[in-house]
């Protein structure tokens, strides 16, 4: 791709980082966007980097989203704030999870440009307006159009794109985008978030076939998870250990498919009384709203979920487990003395109801504090991971008395392992290797990639 009147494909974000994705395909001047993602790092810079964008929004055709996680779809409202008016194309499950996300993202948004109005007025600066409010999420949520998986959808004369089970997280797609381009047809696989396979809820990646060039996101593709089942067992023995001192475990956790995993295997112990049935609250509004969307969606669970509600059991739901939505039912938590379970969100611990959690609770050699996310570098989540003696939290200083359980198993990204074995897969059913475009750790994935199959 590249010369005049040939299709081109460019990488705007994602690359050699792991939030921000945006790519811009061009094909016989029309332009289409493949996910529109917020880009996160220190507030200053990411604030530069979400505002503007290296190209005109009103000149974008049509924007195609692969999933809901927010570096893939942060900056949706922000495009439609500057003028885009095209189609946005996803499953029906991601539009849905986009509604709560994006809203979510937003009041996020008014809070950051509160925060910072604040310096700006001390420094005598003019005040700045968030990147975007509610209003434009509901002008985004209008734009878009849903597809099922595997159902083509002609985007325009020249593409046509058709979405595939990622098993990454609910509703996630890997994009199969035919191109004709002279008489002739490419496939272009867009391979990103490829999730894994055996995670709970979820169906297996689906191997799409006959792509010519794959674009291939790998964030893990240096690193080796651990097995999903063994995570379930990591979880289960800090829960007995914790019970056994008479202390809670506290969970922080995405509230987008990591709190509904954790309840997964959460009800699962308790079923097959490997655990106590200790009370379970889930201390999040924004976990509490995914987990409405997860109940629309049984169309992308997998057998054993769907089986389960076939038989009327419901996978977000046991006895003993209390969805938490009032701050004055947060607050109440605190004063319950008895063993229990607490998932709270922000997952990596900067912000939300987990910091009242931990808090209160980081301080009691009892407690357990079950870390089963990535904390990214400068987060409390990570200062916990790596067991610094003393946290600040609300800017006080705590002891870090209780245990900190780190549980690697849980991700839903593949890793290096997998992502080699999915092209593997692929490559099984095509007469030819794709031509293989990774968007980060470049050289170790391809390195391997190379080392397997050149
Ligand atoms: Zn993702």
């Amino acid at each position: 791709m590249g010369t005049e009147n040939r299709p081109t494909l460019q990488f705007l974000g994602g690359v050699r980082e792991v939030t921000g994705s945006m790519h811009l395909i061009e094909i016989r001047g029309k332009k289409f966007l493949i996910d529109c993602g917020f880009f996160q790092g220190r507030r200053e810079e990411s604030r530069k980097r979400n505002e503007n964008f290296p190209f005109n929004p009103e000149s974008i055709d049509a924007l195609i989203v692969s999933h809901a996680h927010i570096d893939h779809t942060g900056n949706i409202p922000n495009l439609v704030k500057q003028g885009f008016k095209g189609n946005i194309y996803s499953t029906i499950a991601t539009r849905n999870l986009c509604s709560v996300m994006l809203k979510d993202s937003a009041h996020i948004q008014e809070q950051d440009a509160k925060y910072i109005n604040k310096e700006h007025h001390l420094k005598y600066m003019l005040p700045v307006q968030p990147l975007y409010n509610i209003e434009d999420v509901e002008k985004s949520m209008e734009l878009f159009i849903s597809i099922p998986y595997g159902r083509s959808f002609n985007v325009s004369q020249d593409l046509t794109i058709t979405f595939f089970d990622a098993g990454h997280i609910l509703g996630a797609a890997l994009t199969v985008l035919d191109i004709k381009q002279d008489g002739r047809q490419t496939r272009l696989g867009y391979i990103v978030d490829l999730g894994r396979k055996g995670l709970p809820i979820l169906s297996d990646p689906v191997v799409v076939n006959g792509l010519d060039t794959v674009i291939m996101e790998s964030t893990y593709g240096d690193r080796l998870h651990g097995k999903i089942e063994d995570g379930e067992s990591e979880l289960r023995d800090v829960i007995n250990r914790t019970y056994k001192r008479g202390g809670k475990v506290i969970i922080p956790a995405f509230s987008l498919e990591r709190t509904q995993e954790v309840l997964y295997f959460l009800r699962r112990l308790i079923d097959k009384k490997q655990i106590p049935a200790l009370p379970v609250y889930v201390d999040s509004p924004l976990a509490i709203n995914v987990t409405e969307v997860f109940r629309l969606h049984s169309e992308c669970f997998d057998r054993e979920s769907q089986y389960m509600l076939v038989h009327g059991e419901d996978p977000f739901s046991f006895e003993g487990l209390h969805y938490v939505r009032r701050v004055e039912d947060s607050k109440a938590i605190q004063f319950d003395p008895q063993p229990m379970i607490i998932i709270s969100a922000s997952g990596m611990c900067e912000a939300g109801r987990i910091l009242h959690h931990l808090k209160n609770n980081i301080e009691d050699s009892r407690n357990s504090i079950a870390i089963i996310s990535f904390m990214a570098q400068h987060t409390l989540g990570r200062r916990i991971v790596e067991r610094e003696k003393k946290v600040k939290i609300f800017g006080k200083e705590y002891e870090l008395k209780a245990e900190v359980a780190t549980i690697n198993a849980f991700s839903s990204h593949a890793d290096q392992k997998e992502l080699i074995e999915y092209v593997a897969d692929a490559h099984r059913s095509v007469t030819l290797l794709p031509s293989i475009i990774c968007l980060l750790k470049i050289r170790k994935i391809s390195h391997h990639i190379k080392q397997v199959y050149f």
